[in-house]
């Protein structure tokens, strides 16, 4: 049809896009991270950051990229099989280790690469994935590339998640289990003993994604898997350094076999630069902060429950379940988020509107830091009361 321009599908894309309310665009935020940011020029209060303990703009993890930059350079300026390895990554791969309690670990340039080449190397077209609906994008892709067959069951549900195992497992070569521990668009909090016990009756391996669980949960701050005492069951656990560590990376933590394994298969490890040494000694730093201040998580948890307390008191508010530091209001459609979040920002409070295709319903999303005041949480809660009370949320 358009021989002219075989670019034209590109601009009707678009139109659809904004038509359904699902357009998207950046925002700058120009300032150090933390609970007050600039963004457009206006100072706002911040509750749409990853940023759980306040680490990315913490005093000694900066002062540790910057020693390392100074000390090692930019770049890794290879792969790490090749020219990119530092003895800097073997610290970090060792850190996070000891704070998983697992064997060994293996740093990656993103969790969402961690993601993608791990499900990729463990298994094939012979093989089968059972995946949460709610899973993030980066298990959903990974279990594609993979190639395995993979079936969805109903979130959070065991029932529906053994009736997969049952009708299925049979007959494929291997099975993965793939879930988050905490999803990061409800904060809700996997089912995982339960799990554990299907994935061992099953014989089926079982990978974890703790982006939005490390150095939040467990006793020492190690994630889910410790929040439920299942740290010496065989589970490939992977995660992120730029959520609670504040830096940039990802990493997978398991059995010295696995990473072994990984560090010759993994093509999204192999092929890519290894960690610049500037992120590797922050997320390093952080983990050492982690490890010896539980009052930032003690802090963190506290807002947590401050926050959960006072929204509960306004009856016109609908949370979704959480277990988290992410908590979400939920709304009708794309168009309420939109105008909340727009109304939110006029009263000086950052906290993002999600829509679909992210999340099946619309939402505002507000995520805690163990550095908010308890006053800038009350700027929160009157705020929203006082928006819920002058916007037709039915
Ligand atoms: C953020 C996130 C990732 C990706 O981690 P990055 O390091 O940001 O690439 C993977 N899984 C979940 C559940 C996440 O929330």
């Amino acid at each position: 049809m358009n021989q002219l321009n075989p670019y034209a599908w590109i601009d009707r894309s678009l139109a659809t896009i904004k038509q359904a309310n699902w357009y998207r665009s950046v925002r700058s935020i120009d300032s150090l991270p933390g609970t007050e940011v600039t963004i457009d020029g206006r100072v706002l209060l911040n509750f749409g950051s990853n940023d759980y303990l306040g680490l990315a703009g913490n005093e000694r993890t900066i002062r540790a990229a910057m020693a390392a930059t100074q000390q090692f350079g930019t770049g890794a300026t290879g792969s790490r099989l090749t020219s990119g390895h530092k003895q800097l990554h073997h610290k970090l791969e060792l850190a996070i280790a000891r704070l998983k309690g697992t064997e060994a670990a293996l740093v990656f340039s993103s969790g969402y690469l961690a993601n993608l080449g791990t499900i990729a190397a463990l298994v094939g077209q012979k093989d089968l994935i059972l995946s949460d609906r709610l899973n993030h994008s980066s298990l959903k892709n990974g279990s594609l590339l993979s190639g395995a067959t993979t079936l969805d069951y109903q979130h959070c549900d065991m029932d529906s998640l053994r009736h997969n195992l049952q009708l299925h497992q049979a007959n494929y070569r291997r099975c993965l289990i793939v879930t988050d521990t905490v999803f990061s668009m409800d904060g809700d909090l996997c089912p995982l003993p339960e799990l554990m016990e299907l994935a061992t009756e099953y014989g089926a391996m079982v990978l974890v994604d703790e982006a939005h669980a490390t150095g939040i949960f467990g006793a020492t701050g190690a994630g889910a898997v410790e929040h439920y005492h299942l740290g010496d069951r065989s589970i490939v656990e992977m995660g992120t350094l730029s959520k609670s560590l504040g830096s940039l990376g990802g990493y997978v933590a398991g059995s010295a076999q696995t990473i072994e394994f990984l560090k010759n298969r993994c093509a999204s490890w192999i092929y890519t630069t290894g960690l610049s040494p500037a992120d590797t000694a922050a997320a390093l730093a952080a983990i050492e902060i982690v490890t010896t201040t539980p009052q930032l998580r003690h802090q963190l948890w506290q807002n947590v429950k401050y926050l959960n307390e006072l929204l509960t008191r306004l009856p016109q508010v609908k949370l979704i379940p959480s277990a988290s530091p992410i908590i979400c209001i939920e709304l009708p459609d794309p168009h309420t988020a939109i105008a909340i979040g727009e109304k939110l920002r006029q009263a000086g409070i950052f906290a993002p509107a999600i829509r679909p295709p992210t999340v099946p319903t619309s939402r505002i999303r507000l995520s805690l830091m163990a550095t908010h005041q308890q006053s800038q949480l009350e700027r929160l809660v009157n705020a929203i009361e006082r928006i819920f009370s002058e916007t037709e949320v039915s």
